[in-house]
């Protein structure tokens, strides 16, 4: 019997903040303002700030495991909580700002939240919450003087010495929770570990994947509710990475002037953004530009070919990520492997237009609808399994879902895709959103991306309807770009290019807006409402 010779030191991210504060003092953080001035911060205030901010949660009465829900826009005092909050020891829970108050107030009661850190700008969306937080602690993020019922932010870390000594823990200790947003059900939460953190963290920064380098200078403008950010934070602070936080300027020409003023390299966000921000870019290029060089992580939903074309068109990369809330969220990420390297150039963007590979450290198989695990072959399709310590197991305070957790342990993704021989993921569906017209499948996220790739699209929804004789036939809603049209005729000739006849949609609807999710997808539920009959939605 031998044992390994090394220590047993818990993984923490709180050696994180001491690294960045002690290594890279001068780094920037830099956050936008409601007012739209720039505020500058260094690493060293960060690990200041978030030192004090833990000290302060302590005085006020934190214990371990307590939640601190947070309630905030992209900035400064919010990466200081991702930090802080877990440093004392307690659990940072982000809340959807975009989530209906009630929806809202039912996550931070299941989650039994303590405490709330809210920007003073959305505090009358805090005013229709029916929760009764012991503490709230306002952002004065605008400047203006915070309300005497509340503490304000800065006061209470300012009062708190940075003489602080981190909360033991072990490393399966829990650090943060988010909720998935309910797109298809009741939100569920997911909590995540030192653990499970620092080795996302380590892994999804990779030079294949994130690759995040010395220098390098990042926009996330992916909210900090939203499934951690995509781990981004803590990837930045692990390796002293400049942030740029838009704040709550998120309309296209807002970004479009950060990006110019700041220069960052490396932005993220769902697809839906960069969409709009096409538009702009390609309807006045004189006035709008975007410098080169710049790489974007687009996930979340399907990213459309057409979308990274035109992008790599205007000097910028898109990097497509797969994954959930429930896998930290980094699932998969493409890049090009060594022998695609000289393949053509409609076969490269084809890899980069798939959901990639699956990333190290977590194991996938695609299993179909016997039970049976698939062939990587690009053909045969199943739904995503997965499993890892990245990955949640199950759901807090909710009873184990067979339909969420197979016998044997692994996330039942709810992910409906392909796997070629080169280990590249092809996404068709999610379960519910799957089109079954008479007996065979019909993907809506490649025929959404086909139809986006029209030089009159701009939006692309394809849902399932009821249809007595075929079970169910693909309906396409379809959002055109500023003064372009085109007919149901010459859409349906486009989409035959690669759709059989039998495939192509009877039915277009010509919207001004495809409905959005709280955290910026299409939201196809909402379609499904509006266009199937009322007794036929799908549970
Ligand atoms: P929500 O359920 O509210 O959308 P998540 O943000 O956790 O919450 O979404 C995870 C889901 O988003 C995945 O299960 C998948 O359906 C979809 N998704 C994420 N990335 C991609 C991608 N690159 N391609 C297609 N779908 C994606």
């Amino acid at each position: 019997m031998i044992r390994s010779t090394m220590q047993r030191v818990p993984l923490s991210i709180n050696s994180l903040v001491e690294r960045a504060g002690k290594l890279f003092p001068q780094v920037e953080i830099v956050s936008r303002l409601p007012d739209k001035s720039l505020r500058r911060h260094t690493f060293a205030d960060f690990r200041r700030r978030t030192r004090q901010l833990a000290a302060a949660l302590l005085a006020a009465g934190l214990k371990k495991g307590d939640r601190v829900a947070t309630l905030c826009w992209n900035h400064h005092a919010h990466l200081e909580c991702y930090f802080g909050i877990p440093a004392a020891g307690g659990v940072m829970h982000t809340l959807n700002l975009r989530l209906a108050p009630d929806e809202i107030s039912w996550i931070a009661e299941h989650a039994q939240d303590r405490f709330l850190i809210v920007d003073d700008i959305l505090l009358p969306l805090f005013r229709q919450l029916k929760v009764g937080f012991e503490k709230v602690i306002v952002v004065p993020f605008s400047g203006a003087p915070v309300d005497s019922a509340f503490l304000n932010y800065e006061e209470f870390i300012q009062k708190s010495a940075e003489a602080f000594s981190y909360v033991p823990h072990e490393e399966d200790d829990p650090i943060s929770m988010c909720y998935t947003s309910g797109t298809t059900g009741r939100p569920k939460g997911v909590v995540y570990s030192h653990r499970s953190t620092i080795i996302h963290t380590l892994m999804a920064n990779q030079p294949d994947y994130w690759g995040l380098a010395a220098g390098d200078s990042v926009c996330p403008v992916t909210p900090m509710f939203h499934a951690n950010c995509w781990g981004i934070p803590y990837g930045c602070v692990m390796m002293g990475i400049k942030l740029v936080f838009p704040g709550p300027h998120l309309h296209p020409e807002d970004l479009l002037a950060l990006f110019q003023a700041e220069k960052p390299n490396f932005v993220l966000g769902v697809p839906t953004i960069w969409l709009a921000m096409l538009q702009l870019l390609e309807n006045d290029p004189a006035r709008y530009k975007l410098h080169a060089g710049m790489k974007m992580l687009v996930g979340g939903a399907a990213v459309p070919e057409s979308l990274i074309r035109s992008f790599a068109k205007l000097g910028a990369e898109i990097r497509q990520g797969w994954g959930m809330t429930e896998t930290s969220p980094v699932a998969s990420i493409a890049y090009l492997k060594p022998e695609l390297r000289d393949v053509a150039e409609d076969e490269r963007y084809r890899r980069f237009a798939s959901a990639g590979v699956p990333v190290p450290v977590m194991d996938l198989r695609l299993i179909d609808e016997n039970g049976k695990e698939c062939e990587w072959d690009g053909a045969s399709v199943g739904e995503l399994q997965v499993r890892g310590p990245f990955i949640t197991g199950s759901y807090h305070n909710v009873p184990q879902e067979p339909e969420r957790f197979t016998d044997d342990g692994w996330l039942r993704t709810g992910d409906v895709a392909s796997i070629d021989a080169h280990g590249y993921i092809r996404i068709t569906d999610r379960t519910k959103d799957l089109i079954k017209s008479g007996g065979e499948w019909i993907s809506s996220v490649d025929m959404e991306n086909l139809l986006m790739a029209h030089p009159a699209v701009l939006e692309a929804a394809v849902i399932a309807i009821p249809d007595p004789k075929w079970t169910e036939r693909p309906l396409a809603c379809v959002v055109f770009k500023l003064n372009k049209k085109t007919t149901p005729e010459e859409l349906r000739a486009h989409l035959s290019s690669h759709f059989a006849k039998w495939q192509l949609p009877d039915r277009f609807e010509f919207l001004d807006a495809i409905p959005r999710t709280a955290t910026g997808k299409f939201w196809k539920l909402k379609l499904r409402e509006r266009f199937r009959p009322a007794a036929a939605e799908k549970n």
